[in-house]
């Protein structure tokens, strides 16, 4: 969602007047830091990049602090780093043409409805679109500053959304991503009260669109997972079958603490429906790991899922407590020592599921929409379940989807030859 906000900001700005990116700090006389703060980590980095673009840009050069982090610490950002002109909200982007001339502008109000504006066009690659199709979130995991960031969530209306994919085939794009918080919670609430869509309806429509081939779409819930909607992802040729479920934890007890809203009972049970209406589909997770009070036996919980589902993919990290959240004031937080042996453990079964699953590649054949130019002759693209291919070849090979045999296969990606 930041890199697609990102493209927004670009768009915008391109409106009041031709910007141009520039890789070199020097050159720049905007510098936008486009912020996330699901984890601590990247809110620490923020202060001390501040601090090198500061000492190293141009002189009369603009820095604008964007996204979450600049929602949750506000004016916070300009009182401890003076040197920041501008703090945009993830909810405010479409403001970025007001700010951007104010000295010391702040605009992170979460109540901003966007989800009618019209944002101008700008995309980093040409055959792949990211499209928003809500905003926000109305979860209240405990572990989450999301909401405090993003705000309520709200749908972006249907005919916006494929208006924009429209566009967006016209100028050579065949793949889209859908974006949200919570993709398949979409029509939870419109700005216009009459507007009905659900997320089933929604890919329908979508899939109606001629010249677009890929439908992805990133992150559905699985508490909304119900059978219309895996019936839809398994049966709808244009989607691709990949799919994100997000487990946090294994632990029934400690979802519950989390607030996910399932158990994993019913999580499994999502798993094994996907599996059993779409075999080809390949399935990724998220996983935090040293929830507080996880226990040695919640932990094995988790671990218990993992073998049984065999994630495809697996994002995973040490629970970190996040300002605005239920779970930074709860007792028994996970020592970083028991957390950290934990994720080893986690990661090293998964690495061995991995191997046992690319190996298994050897000799496949996909159907790759390629979309990146690579050094030494290589392009890159994805097969339709997500996979990263490399092949050697020029840039006729751009925007096309070809069959591919894998001939190598690693834990990141396959090698194959264009059939
Ligand atoms: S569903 Fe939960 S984890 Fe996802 S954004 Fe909303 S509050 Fe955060």
């Amino acid at each position: 969602m930041n890199v697609r906000d990102s493209e927004h900001m670009i768009a915008e700005l391109n409106q009041k007047e031709p910007y141009e990116l520039t890789q070199n700090l020097k050159e720049a006389d905007l510098i936008i830091i486009n912020t996330c703060s699901v984890r601590e980590k990247p809110v620490a980095k923020l202060f001390s990049e501040i601090g090198v673009f500061n000492k190293h840009k141009k002189e009369g050069a603009k820095i604008g602090v964007t996204g979450c982090t600049a929602s949750h610490l506000g004016k916070e950002i300009i009182k401890r780093a003076p040197s920041v002109d501008f703090v945009l909200g993830a909810r405010n982007v479409s403001k970025i043409k007001d700010v951007v001339d104010k000295k010391h502008a702040v605009e992170i109000s979460t109540d901003f409805d966007e989800s009618s504006y019209d944002f101008a066009e700008y995309r980093s690659n040409p055959f792949k679109a990211m499209v928003n199709i809500s905003i926000g979130c109305d979860k209240a995991c405990t572990f989450c500053i999301v909401p405090a960031t993003r705000g309520d969530e709200i749908s972006i209306p249907s005919h916006l959304i494929i208006q924009e994919i429209e566009k967006a085939v016209l100028t050579g794009a065949k793949e889209v991503m859908l974006l949200g918080q919570n993709v398949n919670n979409y029509g939870r609430r419109f700005a216009d009260p009459k507007e009905k869509c659900d997320f089933t309806a929604l890919l329908q429509n979508i899939s109606l669109i001629e010249g677009l081939e890929r439908i992805r779409f990133t992150s559905p819930h699985p508490l909304h997972m119900d059978d219309a909607f895996l019936q839809e992802f398994a049966s709808n040729p244009k989607i691709c079958k990949q799919i994100h479920v997000p487990l946090q934890s294994g632990s029934t007890s400690l979802l519950k603490a989390m607030k996910r809203g399932y158990t994993k009972e019913n999580f499994i049970n999502r798993c094994d429906k996907i599996r059993a209406l779409c075999p080809e589909a390949t399935i990724s997770t998220d996983v935090i790991v040293g929830f507080p009070n996880e226990s040695e036996a919640d932990f094995d919980a988790t671990m218990e899922v993992l073998n049984h589902v065999r994630f495809e993919q697996m994002f995973s990290f040490k629970y970190s407590a996040r300002p605005h959240t239920e779970a930074a004031d709860f007792t028994n937080q996970i020592e970083n020592s028991v957390s950290g042996a934990r994720l080893t453990r986690l990661q090293s079964r998964h690495t061995e599921i991995i191997d046992e699953l690319m190996d298994a590649q050897m000799g496949k054949i996909h159907k790759v929409y390629f979309d990146e130019l690579k050094a030494n002759a290589r392009v890159s693209g994805r097969s339709d379940d997500g996979k990263l291919f490399f092949v050697e070849g020029s840039e006729e090979l751009l925007g096309q989807i070809v069959e591919v045999k894998v001939i190598k296969t690693s834990r990141g990606a396959l090698d194959g030859v264009l059939l």
